[in-house]
């Protein structure tokens, strides 16, 4: 009976931390060759991370599946991972939360960005928090680290368009509303300098 809990393979059979790491294991493993963006070509890692921290700090200890799903957000979308790996390895409730935030990346760009703000507030508040972290982070690397082709119009539009998704996510947590806010004025700021 210990040995066959030991062994079962999803999430919830192990601690949270374990889970955590597991999935932080997996997300490094899975987006191994990919890099962000912007001009400092950071490994696309560091952005899982970045998600997860600040979800992490957003829900304290309540939510570690949330925690894991942040880490595996962009699994499916960016390398194709499936659903039913996802919930093999770590739950149905973690697979459903990455279904949440996945686009389906068979519709042209400019639909799924017109999609994800019409979206946005249908989103369950689990999901919404997940994005708006998501939306933070990547409005804190164009402020930083803009991807070295982009004009200045079309790095004003990405702040917009992150706004007019976020505008709509129905998250009560103001701490990472202000930390969403901070960071698309600081991408807006850079984007004039
Ligand atoms: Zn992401």
């Amino acid at each position: 009976m210990a040995a066959h809990a030991r062994t079962a393979p999803a999430a919830r059979g192990m601690n949270a931390l374990a889970a955590i790491l597991k999935a932080a294991e997996r997300a490094a493993h899975w987006h191994a060759g990919q890099r962000r963006k912007g001009v400092a070509q950071e490994p696309y890692v560091n952005h899982l991370i970045e998600v997860a921290a600040l979800v992490a700090q957003a829900c304290g200890d309540d939510d570690p599946n949330l925690v894991v799903a942040a880490l595996l957000h962009d699994a499916i979308e960016d390398q194709s991972i499936s659903r039913a790996a996802i919930a093999v390895e770590f739950g149905e409730d973690v697979a459903d939360l990455v279904m949440e935030v996945t686009d389906d990346k068979t519709l042209p760009k400019e639909e799924r960005k017109r999609l994800q703000v019409e979206h946005a507030p249908h989103k369950s508040p689990r999901a919404a928090l997940l994005k708006l972290a998501d939306k933070t982070s990547n409005l804190t690397a164009l402020a930083v680290s803009p991807p070295a082709n982009w004009s200045r119009a079309r790095r004003l539009d990405y702040v917009q368009w992150g706004r007019d998704v976020v505008a709509g996510l129905k998250v009560d947590n103001p701490w990472l509303r202000q930390r969403f806010a901070d960071a698309a004025d600081a991408a807006d700021r850079a984007a004039r300098a």
